[in-house]
């Protein structure tokens, strides 16, 4: 695989502030609720970058789906970028999902009965851009990842790497302020892994956005400048 070009497309954005505060969180209710994040505080700087670790099962996923707005927070407060997000309306969530944030994920998410140039396009679907803005801003993301070629395949035709690559081309179609990568190196090998994590760190320094990986990997945390473990939903330093 040849490392991507930076992501020239992408014009520089100030990252967003990220606060969360006496955050806790239980799934269920009565007697089955289960409780899984206990008084968290974490701060991230603008354009800051860290790594959560720690075991399956820590509560890894559900901070980060609550500060992605995927989860509504319930005890405490998370602010993201000035948003306070206990306070947004579900349509201001959803608002705030697709003009802050790029999500990545283990398992790519990408629809496979599109191709990967479509993938990207539908990311674009809801702002205001025209169609053919659309396919020129899709295919230079692709380009930024170097998947230039591969604009017609369909995720099924390509490989892992490639899948999550054009998942990281997706994440980054709204210029998001915030980049919330869950165990994005979950299903590659170990090259693959390493070249997916120097395509992040590049997508980082060269857009400004702000970074949180969530990972039980080892070599993922070994990479990152800050790290944050979390263990049992509460968190306890690097
Ligand atoms: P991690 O990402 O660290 O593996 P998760 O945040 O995925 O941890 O899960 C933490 C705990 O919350 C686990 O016990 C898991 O079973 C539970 N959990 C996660 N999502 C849900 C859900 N939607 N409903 C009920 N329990 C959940």
């Amino acid at each position: 695989m040849t490392l991507a070009s930076p992501p020239r497309s992408h014009a520089r954005q100030r990252g967003a502030a990220v606060s969360v505060r006496a955050v806790s969180h239980s799934y269920g209710r009565g007697e089955r609720s289960v409780a899984v994040l206990h008084e968290l505080a974490l701060e991230i700087e603008p354009g800051g970058s860290i790594a959560l670790t720690g075991p399956s099962g820590a509560g890894k996923s559900t901070l980060l789906s609550l500060i992605g707005g995927l989860e509504r927070v319930r005890t405490g407060a998370i602010e993201v970028g000035g948003h306070d997000l206990a306070s947004l309306s579900g349509d201001q969530l959803a608002a705030f999902r697709r003009d802050t944030v790029g999500f990545v994920f283990q398992h790519y998410g990408l629809v496979d009965v599109l191709s990967a140039r479509e993938n990207i396009e539908l990311s674009l679907a809801l702002s205001r851009m025209r169609p053919a803005d659309r396919r020129m801003r899709a295919d230079r993301l692709l380009a930024s990842v170097g998947l230039a070629e591969r604009a017609d395949h369909r995720p099924t035709e390509l490989s892992g790497g490639e899948r999550q690559r054009v998942a990281i081309a997706r994440a980054l179609a709204n210029r998001p302020r915030l980049l919330l990568a869950d165990e994005p190196t979950g299903n590659l090998d170990e090259d693959t892994a390493a070249h997916v994590l120097d395509l992040l760190d590049e997508v980082h320094r060269e857009s400004g956005c702000t970074l949180l990986i969530v990972t039980h990997d080892r070599r993922v945390a070994e990479r990152a400048a800050v790290v944050t473990r979390l263990s049992m939903g509460r968190l306890v330093g690097g």
